[in-house]
């Protein structure tokens, strides 16, 4: 933009840098505000229902937070199928008895590392290693049937 005259001038360019944020900030009003989808009023931008006329906003849970019943994204989809299909007494008896292998199976390739790393969690592994393993599998389903993907 400018920087080089400045520069030339020995003008403060950093001054004048910062005074350029601040205006485009300007542009974006409150963050925290948006519109309702329905009556238009304004509205915290978190909220997920209308204060004035009681509407669901659509993609008030699309930023991330933990939503209800929210549909998965398919490359998440298919990683919880993928744990939630395999065997839960297969995983944890590989779990017991060769630790990392059973995370492997459920594709918990850091969980296997850290295994390794702790010595078989300090030789609790044969124990907490299959109750892990069947935890995250129970997880996988029970994710899958809160957003409603069928047959878990
Ligand atoms: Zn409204």
């Amino acid at each position: 933009m400018v920087d080089n005259e400045d520069r030339s001038e020995g003008a403060g360019t950093e001054e004048l840098d910062t005074a350029g944020a601040t205006d485009e900030q300007k542009e974006v009003a409150d963050p925290d505000e948006a519109y309702c989808t329905n009556c238009g009023r304004t509205i915290n931008e978190a909220a997920e229902l209308c204060p004035h006329c009681g509407v669901r906003q659509a993609g008030a849970d699309a930023s991330g937070r933990s939503g209800t019943k929210n549909e998965l994204s398919e490359r998440r989809q298919y990683e919880l199928e993928s744990i939630a299909n395999k065997s839960a007494i297969g995983g944890a008896l590989l779990g017991c008895f060769f630790g990392p292998v059973g995370y492997i199976y459920v594709g918990k390739w850091g969980w296997a590392l850290l295994d390794i790393l702790t010595i078989h969690y300090f030789f609790l592994g044969f124990l907490l290693v299959p109750l892990h393993i069947l935890k995250v599998i129970s997880d996988a389903k029970s994710d899958l049937r809160t957003a409603g993907v069928g047959g878990y």
